[in-house]
């Protein structure tokens, strides 16, 4: 009887097997608790499937992935899921890298520190994986990288993310940081063309038209606001070093100063007449209101 209960879990477990060789994970996963339950011999190998499945079927969740290298560190010796090879503790490396990198991913708080931690997880990418493939992303169905270039994205998007912490402060230096991004982009065979652009925006110069003062972060610092320069005028900012208007004069050059205390007054005075606009409709109603109902009156009698 106790053999029969075993040899039923085995073969439930063997079952297991041949559905995660099919993709049947959800089949599959219910197969393996089966095996647990009734303590087939795999019992160990079929947590471990159980937690692999759970990746695979929710891939983009890091605490999946903490799990499954918790479990993989626990065996000793390689096994198959589906059609691929598995080293136990190289895809548990390759599992904490991945919680890491997803969880930093999502930080929108502090850039800064964002910035650095990505830079972190790119080395480990570099010196714990290096030159072999990725197999945990092959498991799970996201894209298959080597570590290389994975260290690659992950640091162009960690010198990305300082940039646009260090850009408020000191637009040089963001720009410093994106070039590190594009070296890493150009490397990865991608033309870079987003960040050339923005290197070329927060290294460019201007004097404010308005107030004078020079400022450097074109869509940061200073930026362009819709106006007519008379010839007279271009030829002032002509003969200047640094421009206040863009070359067609159509508009000018307006430091963040400038620019938002001309808005934010601009918008308090709409705000005013609108105001005034609506309670000037508003008693208009009432009065047409007035009138319908003695009209209305008026019929009756
Ligand atoms: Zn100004």
């Amino acid at each position: 009887m106790v053999l029969s209960v075993f040899k039923s879990g085995d073969e439930l477990f063997n079952q297991g097997v041949d559905l995660v060789k099919r993709k049947e994970y959800a089949k599959a996963r219910k197969n393996f608790e089966r095996t647990i339950e009734k303590g087939g011999r795999e019992a160990q190998l079929a947590r471990v499937y159980i937690d692999m499945i759970d990746a695979c079927l929710d891939n983009n969740n890091p605490a999946r992935f903490v799990k499954l290298a918790t479990s993989l560190e626990g065996m000793k010796e390689g096994f198959e899921f589906g059609l691929t090879e598995v080293d136990p503790a190289r895809v548990a490396v390759e599992c904490r890298l991945l919680a890491d990198r997803v969880t930093v991913a999502r930080m929108s708080g502090n850039l800064e520190e964002k910035g650095n931690k990505l830079l972190d997880i790119a080395r480990k990418y570099q010196s714990q994986i290096g030159n072999d493939a990725i197999v945990i992303s092959g498991i799970v169905g996201i894209q298959v990288n080597s570590g290389i270039k994975e260290a690659l994205y992950v640091q162009a998007w960690g010198y990305e993310s300082l940039a646009s912490a260090a850009v408020m402060a000191d637009p040089k230096r963001a720009a410093e940081l994106l070039q590190n991004s594009l070296a890493c982009r150009k490397q990865l065979g991608e033309d870079g063309r987003d960040v050339t652009n923005l290197i070329k925006a927060y290294s460019e110069s201007a004097k404010c038209w308005i107030c004078g003062r020079p400022s450097t972060g074109r869509g940061v610092h200073f930026l362009t606001m819709s106006s007519e320069v008379t010839p007279f005028m271009r030829k002032a900012d002509e003969d200047s070093v640094l421009k206040s208007a863009p070359s067609d004069f159509g508009s000018v050059y307006v430091c963040k100063a400038c620019y938002t205390s001309v808005s934010r007054r601009a918008d308090e005075i709409s705000k005013v007449y609108y105001d005034r606009a609506i309670q000037e409709m508003r008693a208009m109603e009432a009065r047409l209101q007035a009138e319908i109902r003695s009209v209305t009156i008026m019929a009756r009698r």
